[in-house]
């Protein structure tokens, strides 16, 4: 919700459509393929989640990636139908089939670096979502592989409700309004940015 909501709020779906956002919303969600790790038990767990993902290289480099292949989505007439079909269903009677966007590389290097955003701002989400009452805090090692050095500002509890409830409101509002997109996902922002600037000052 915070990669889609970021597009969003710099009015990137104005020229690209929404499928920039629903990129952004993927690459910004994607650092957490390391939690997968899961399937290969606790000991390999604890070593690889939050450190093969969570690292501005990675994050960074598969956010860019992430934006390539949206953009090549967005280009294909196929995948469009498919995604206008199922955006239909949520606007019964309404048309979202846009006409066929011309490839243009800036448009490319766009996505890509809103993909390359999107995957970053994970990074700081984490580290200051990542305190815990009756846990220890869980550091996010920014320049792994290069340094294990781990960075945390743990502001607010992992798993914290208040910032996905205002995310939840935005996603409702976006329905309702989707012409107000980009002063919801402005406000949406401020609103979270101002609950961890409190709790900033209540620690
Ligand atoms: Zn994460």
């Amino acid at each position: 919700m915070c990669g889609a909501t970021l597009t969003l709020a710099l009015g990137c779906h104005r020229k690209q459509g929404w499928g920039i956002a629903a990129m952004a919303a993927c690459a910004a969600a994607l650092p957490d393929w390391d939690g997968a790790s899961i399937a290969f038990g606790g000991v390999a767990y604890a070593r690889i989640h939050r450190v093969w993902g969570h690292n501005i290289l990675v994050a960074g480099g598969m956010g860019a990636l992430m934006g390539g292949v949206g953009y090549l989505a967005h280009l294909s007439t196929r995948f469009r139908r498919k995604a206008a079909q199922a955006t239909a269903r949520f606007w019964p009677g309404r048309d979202f089939m846009a006409p066929p966007p011309v490839y243009s590389t800036n448009a490319l290097l766009l996505w890509c670096l809103i993909g390359v955003l999107a995957g970053l701002v994970h990074l700081p989400a984490d580290i200051v979502y990542s305190g815990h009452p009756e846990m220890r805090s869980w550091p996010v090692p920014l320049f792994w592989p290069f340094s294990d050095q781990g960075c945390v500002w743990p502001l607010v509890n992992w798993g914290d409700i208040t910032s996905t409830l205002i995310f939840i409101g935005a996603m409702f509002a976006f329905y309702f309004w989707p012409k107000r997109a980009q002063i919801i996902a402005v406000l949406a922002l401020a609103g979270v940015l101002g609950y961890i600037g409190v709790r900033w000052l209540l620690v």
